[in-house]
């Protein structure tokens, strides 16, 4: 066969390659928002209804993006319903309003359990020791493009937006964090000095979430987050979205450096207690 058309081919071939999956997206986005999602977000995302009208159509299509780009399955013989996609989904997707960035570009799998599940874990303790055992576990954010999430705690978390706890908003943190290369409680971000702003204002923050937990002094911020820097981004970031108000009057610099990553405000969905 003649070389230069052996060459065309290729780059014909190359170039569908590459042009199906952004099609594929594209009608994708285009579909209609399904009235049955709408009433899944309606029911089961506490907060959805204090949106203003253009963050509910910006996250509609997101949720339309990341349910034709990531795989959703069950575990411990459960099936996978529209509700568990859409209310796991519209979640994740509220981290991303406002960012225009990729879609947590390195998760593929959604894995779903009923609830707890367990898991055997060696953990190594202070002093070196290392022990091993089976835990109970809610969620789970692996790197390599894995979260694990138990659904009757999705669903409760979702529902009560407001009580700081919500496990979708605490993995899919992880899976920002762990964009820079490694989970340490820094996210990619901008440049130099906002670096230096989000270190200053986090490790003065995370050394006071670890002394409350050492004495046992209540916090608005779960004492979880002390266990360490990637924990207490995750923690901070469940306070953010759901006790915006108290963080922002308790916390400032912290609220402050989380607002201007996160790229929205909270306070402005939840309600004056
Ligand atoms: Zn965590």
């Amino acid at each position: 066969m003649n070389p230069w058309l052996i060459l065309v081919l290729v780059g014909a071939a190359i170039a569908l390659a590459l042009w199906i999956p952004r099609f594929r997206l594209q009608r994708a986005l285009a579909a209609p928002f399904p009235a049955e999602w709408v009433g899944i977000l309606e029911r089961n995302i506490g907060i959805y209804r204090n949106l203003p009208m253009p963050l509910r159509l910006e996250l509609r299509q997101m949720i339309k993006q990341f349910l034709h780009q990531k795989h959703f399955s069950g575990a411990a013989g459960l099936q996978v319903t529209d509700e568990m996609r859409v209310t796991i989904a519209a979640q994740a997707c509220m981290l991303q309003l406002n960012r225009n960035s990729d879609l947590y570009p390195r998760l593929r799998y959604i894995i779903i359990y009923p609830s707890a599940f367990i898991v055997s874990r060696s953990e190594m303790d202070d002093a070196g020791l290392v022990s091993h055992g089976r835990k109970g576990l809610l969620g789970e954010s692996w790197q390599s493009g894995k979260v694990i999430l138990a659904w009757d705690n999705v669903l409760n978390g979702a529902r009560n937006f407001v009580d700081g706890r919500n496990v979708v908003l605490h993995e899919f943190a992880h899976q920002l964090d762990s964009e820079s290369g490694s989970a340490n409680g820094a996210p990619l971000l901008a440049g130099a000095s906002s670096y230096r702003s989000w270190a200053g204002a986090l490790s003065d923050e995370f050394e006071d979430l670890q002394k409350d937990a050492r004495v046992g002094r209540r916090s608005l911020m779960d004492h979880y987050g002390a266990t360490n820097p990637a924990e207490f981004f995750a923690v901070a970031t469940e306070t953010f979205f759901e006790k915006p108000r108290r963080m922002a009057r308790h916390h400032e610099e912290l609220f402050e450096v989380l607002m201007s990553y996160y790229r929205i405000d909270p306070r402005e969905w939840q309600h004056a207690p």
